[in-house]
């Protein structure tokens, strides 16, 4: 296919390279860095979108992805697809793709799981939302790209799945790492908290796969220094998507609201920016019941 790639960050770079060297045509363009080897550079967004069979996104939010649409969307041919794949508001993804639509445009909304990691190895999950048609043509992409794409139904249904995933993860992290903090006070030790918690009723992705604890559990970013992994910039962007897309429905989500405070706290506050969101586990040793 003939491909157009527009946001080469940290996500997009090595996406844009798997898409080449699975033997695309793909021309790229960010206002910012180059294009990787292998990727034809453009002069703007529009000059990359114009003739392709797909257009890709791999923005950092829903502002720009408005803008970059409204370049790209009178570019493109009819037929073709404008395929997001950044993590934005479910409203921004629901507009882009009904202007693409209005278009004679095919169009979906599809965020990734797995990080940069995943976007190097080609291992990413796609949340995906948008007509059957758009999606069947995207599939050979995000076998390429990644390891599974689950097509969640509508415009804006990979977006809601994404931040109710993240929402989840972010409460479960908090939950983890307040757990093991009490259980350093109460004498217990790490390594039998892990034991038991991760064959009980306790048990969650953040505790059996992510573990906070260094030195327990698989490796994760915790043995590292707290290194990201993930973010906890990142979480605190996701769960404040999940919380403006709750206010848009009137959803209640005290935790994810408490989640979002507490990640917001920790990043703009405490020193928490640039390190991975398990770092939420020495925040809470070093506190007190207040
Ligand atoms: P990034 O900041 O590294 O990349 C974004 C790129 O977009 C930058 O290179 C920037 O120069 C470019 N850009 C900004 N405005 C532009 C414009 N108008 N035209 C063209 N290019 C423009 O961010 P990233 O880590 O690659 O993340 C991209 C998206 O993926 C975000 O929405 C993020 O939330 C999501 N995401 C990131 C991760 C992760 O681990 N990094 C994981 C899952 C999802």
């Amino acid at each position: 296919m003939k491909i157009g790639f527009i946001g080469l960050g940290n996500m997009g770079a090595p996406m844009a390279s798997n898409l080449a060297a699975a033997g695309h045509d793909v021309t790229g363009f960010d206002t910012v860095t180059k294009a990787p080897e292998g990727i034809a550079s453009a002069a703007s967004a529009a000059e990359a979108a114009s003739g392709q069979d797909v257009v890709i996104t791999m923005l950092p939010n829903g502002g720009i992805l408005r803008t970059v649409a409204d370049e790209v969307i009178p570019a493109m041919g009819p037929g073709a697809v404008l395929l997001d794949c950044s993590t934005v508001d479910v409203d921004s993804a629901r507009a882009v793709a009904e202007q693409a639509e209005a278009a004679g445009l095919l169009a979906a909304d599809a965020p990734v799981s797995g990080g940069i990691g995943g976007a190097s190895a080609g291992t990413l999950t796609f949340m995906v939302g948008g007509s059957e048609a758009a999606f069947s043509k995207l599939s050979p992409l995000f076998d390429i790209m990644g390891q599974k794409a689950v097509h969640c139904g509508p415009s804006g249904n990979g977006q809601a799945a994404k931040i109710c995933n993240n929402m989840i993860l972010g409460v479960t992290m908090i939950a983890t790492c307040e757990a093991f903090a009490l259980a350093d006070k109460l004498g217990l030790d790490r390594q039998k908290m892990f034991d038991v918690v991760s064959t009980s009723s306790g048990y969650s992705w953040s505790m059996n796969a992510y573990c906070p604890a260094p030195g327990v559990g698989p490796q994760s970013p915790a043995d590292n220094n707290y290194q990201p992994g993930f973010a906890a910039e990142l979480m605190l962007k996701d769960l404040r998507l999940s919380q403006q897309a709750a206010e848009a429905v009137d959803a209640d989500t005290p935790l994810g609201s408490d989640a979002t405070r507490l990640y917001s706290q920790f990043v703009e506050d405490e020193d928490g920016r640039g390190k991975d969101f398990s770092a939420m586990l020495p925040r809470f040793e070093k506190r007190h019941r207040s």
